[in-house]
C-alpha cells in the first residue's frame, strides 16, 4: 500500500483500477519541408474546429452549457486567421507542432496586453489551444477507456476528458495542471474527482487506487482495512450530499425564520473554483495577503485589478468583501523586508504596515476600486484599533479617488468597513461603524488578543468563551444603533456550535469556509433563536 498526498481540484470519491494514459505514445511524423509541415498545421487546425463542435455537444449533454462554452469558444478562437502567427516559425525551420505552440503562444501575449479584461483571459485559451493543435498534429491519441477506471496521465485537455464515453471516467489524477484549469472546471461541472499528484507515473498502471478529490488523498493498493474504511466514507458522503444538495439555491434562515447572509472566506485565486460550486452568498472575506505571498514580488495594480475581477466574476452579481492586505505577524515573504520585532502578531501588521507604507496600501485600494466597476465589491480594513487610523485609510482611499478620476481611469463605488479583530475595536465599534458601510468581526484574533493567548497555540480558552461573545454583542449593538450591519469572519462563524449565540447577538451575515455552506445553512435551518 502507497499514500500519496496531491493537491485537490475536484471534490468527490473514487476507487477503480488505474488507466495510465501516455499521451504521446502515437507515433510522430519525422519532420517535413516547410510546406508539409504548414500543411500539416493546416490539417490539424480544420480537425481541431471540427472537433470542438463535437465536443461542445458531448459537453453540453454531460455537463451543461456553462461547462460546453468552453469549446464553443475554442471553435470561435480557431476561426481567427492563426496562420501568419505559425507561418513564420515554420519558414524558420521548426516542426509544425512547435510552430503552432510558438504562433499561438505569441496570439496569447497580444491578448494578455489587452485592457479589455474579457480578452486578457483569452491569452490562456489560445495557449491551451497551442497544446491542442500541437497534439494533434503529433498524433497524440484521446485516451479511450472500456471499463470504469480512474485515469492517470501527465496532463489531459478538457475535450480529452468529456470524449471519454460517459459513466466509465471515475477520478482523475495528473501530473500537472492548477486548481483553475478548463480540466479542473470541466471536473467539478461532471462530477468527477481530480487530484494534481506530480509522483503519478506510468508504474501506476493496472493499479487499484482510492481517491479522495476533497483531500487530495491517494492510496495506491489498499489494504482490506482502507478499502472497508472507503466503502463506508462513500456511503456517508453519498447520503450527506444528497441531503445538502436539497439546500442548495435555498435562503439562508432560521427555524423562526430570521434571516443571515452565508457568505465565504477565501485565500488565493486557487479558492475560486470552490467557491463557485459553494453557493455563498457572497465573499465575506477575501483575504488578499495571499495575493501577495504567492507573488515573488509587490503584485502590480493590473494583476490585482485582474484578480479581484476575477473574484467578482466567480459568483456574478454577488458581493465581494475584499479586505487590504494583512501583512506581517506570520504572513510575510522575503521580498517584503519587513522590520524585526519581539512580538510580530503585535507589531508592525495589518493596517499599521498599510499606513506606514502608503504606496503599497494606494496600489491596492487603486486596483480594488478599479475593480468595484466590475461588481458589487466592499473594502475592509484589517486589524484596525482606533477611528484614527481608519481615518488615515479612509483619506487614502479618496487619494486614490481622486487620481483615479483625473486621469480618466474608470472605478467603481465600493462600499466601505473594517474589521473588528482588537479589544480597542470592539471599544470604538461606534465611532468605527458611523464611518462604515459595515464591520467584520475576525473572532481568530479578537479571541487571542481578548485572552492573551496566541492563536497558533495550545489551546486556553473556549471559542466561545462568553467573554468572546460579550465583544461581539457590544460590536453588534453599537454597529446597529449606527445602522452599519455586522458580519463574523473568524473560524467561529463556522463552529456549529457557536451560531445559536452568534444569531441570538443579531449577527447580520456568517463567513465560512466555502465548503462548509451548505452544511451551515442546513445547521441553522435547525435553529430557534
Ligand atoms: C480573524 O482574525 O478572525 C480573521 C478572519 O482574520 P485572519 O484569520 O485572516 O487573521
Ligand atoms: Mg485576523
Amino acid at each position: 500500500m502507497q499514500q500519496f498526498s496531491g493537491r485537490a481540484a475536484a471534490p468527490g470519491l473514487a476507487q477503480g483500477s488505474v488507466v495510465w494514459f501516455a499521451e504521446t505514445a502515437c507515433g510522430k511524423t519525422p519532420q517535413g519541408t516547410p510546406a508539409q509541415e504548414l500543411e500539416k498545421f493546416r490539417l490539424a487546425r480544420e480537425d481541431c474546429t471540427l472537433r470542438q463542435a463535437q465536443l461542445y455537444q458531448a459537453a453540453r449533454e454531460q455537463a451543461g452549457e456553462e461547462a460546453a462554452a468552453i469549446f464553443e469558444l475554442h471553435g470561435m478562437l480557431l476561426q481567427e486567421d492563426l496562420e501568419e502567427y505559425v507561418r513564420p516559425y515554420i519558414e524558420q525551420g521548426k516542426p509544425a507542432a512547435e510552430a503552432a505552440r510558438l504562433g499561438m503562444r505569441e496570439v496569447g501575449a497580444l491578448f494578455a496586453a489587452l485592457d479589455d479584461d474579457y480578452m486578457r483571459q483569452r491569452s490562456e485559451d489560445m495557449a491551451e489551444l497551442g497544446e491542442e493543435l500541437a497534439a494533434a498534429i503529433e498524433g497524440g491519441a484521446a485516451p479511450t477507456l472500456s471499463r470504469p477506471a480512474i485515469l492517470a496521465a501527465q496532463q489531459l485537455f478538457p475535450g480529452q476528458a468529456v470524449s471519454l464515453p460517459k459513466g466509465l471516467l471515475l477520478g482523475v489524477v495528473l501530473q500537472k495542471g492548477g486548481a483553475q484549469s478548463h480540466m479542473a472546471i470541466l471536473a467539478r461541472s461532471m462530477g468527477i474527482p481530480l487530484i494534481f499528484c506530480p509522483e503519478a507515473g506510468p508504474d501506476w498502471h493496472g493499479r487499484t487506487a482510492l481517491l479522495n478529490g476533497g483531500t487530495g488523498g491517494i492510496v495506491l493498493d489498499p489494504d482490506e482495512a482502507r478499502q472497508a474504511a472507503y466503502a463506508q466514507s462513500a456511503r456517508a458522503l453519498a447520503r450527506q450530499t444528497a441531503l445538502l444538495e436539497s439546500y442548495r439555491g435555498k435562503p439562508t434562515q432560521t427555524a423562526n425564520g430570521q434571516s443571515v447572509a452565508l457568505l465565504a472566506n477565501i485565500g488565493g485565486m486557487a479558492d475560486l473554483p470552490a467557491l463557485q460550486i459553494s453557493d455563498a452568498e457572497g465573499v465575506g472575506l477575501l483575504r488578499s495577503e495571499f495575493l501577495y505571498l504567492e507573488s515573488p514580488n509587490w503584485p502590480t495594480e493590473n494583476a490585482q485589478y485582474a484578480a479581484y475581477c476575477a473574484a467578482l466574476r466567480a459568483l456574478p452579481g454577488k458581493p465581494v468583501t475584499l479586505r487590504t492586505f494583512d501583512l506581517g505577524a506570520d504572513k510575510t515573504a522575503p521580498y517584503m523586508h519587513l522590520p524585526a520585532c519581539a512580538n510580530p502578531e503585535m507589531g508592525c501588521r495589518g493596517l499599521r504596515f498599510g499606513l506606514q507604507n502608503p504606496h503599497l496600501l494606494k496600489t491596492q485600494l487603486r486596483a480594488a476600486l478599479r475593480a468595484a466597476a466590475c461588481g458589487p465589491l466592499g473594502i475592509m480594513f484589517p486589524m484596525v484599533c482606533t477611528p484614527d487610523e481608519l481615518d488615515k485609510a479612509l483619506t487614502l482611499l479618496e487619494e486614490c479617488r481622486a487620481e483615479l478620476a483625473a486621469e480618466g481611469t474608470a472605478f467603481g463605488k465600493a462600499s466601505v468597513g473594517c474589521m473588528v479583530e482588537t479589544p480597542a475595536a470592539v471599544l470604538y465599534a461606534a465611532e468605527l461603524a458611523r464611518r462604515c458601510a459595515f464591520l467584520s468581526i475576525g473572532t481568530n484574533d479578537l479571541h487571542q488578543y481578548t485572552f492573551a493567548s496566541e492563536r497558533e497555540g495550545e489551546v486556553l480558552y473556549a471559542a466561545a468563551d462568553p467573554a468572546l461573545l460579550r465583544l461581539v454583542g457590544m460590536t453588534v449593538q453599537a454597529a446597529h444603533a449606527q445602522g452599519c450591519r455586522v458580519n463574523v469572519c473568524g473560524q467561529l462563524a463556522a463552529d456549529p456550535a457557536a451560531t445559536r449565540a452568534l444569531l441570538a447577538l443579531g449577527v447580520d451575515g456568517l463567513s465560512v469556509p466555502p465548503g462548509q455552506v451548505l452544511a451551515m445553512r442546513r445547521h441553522i435551518a435547525d435553529i430557534t433563536v
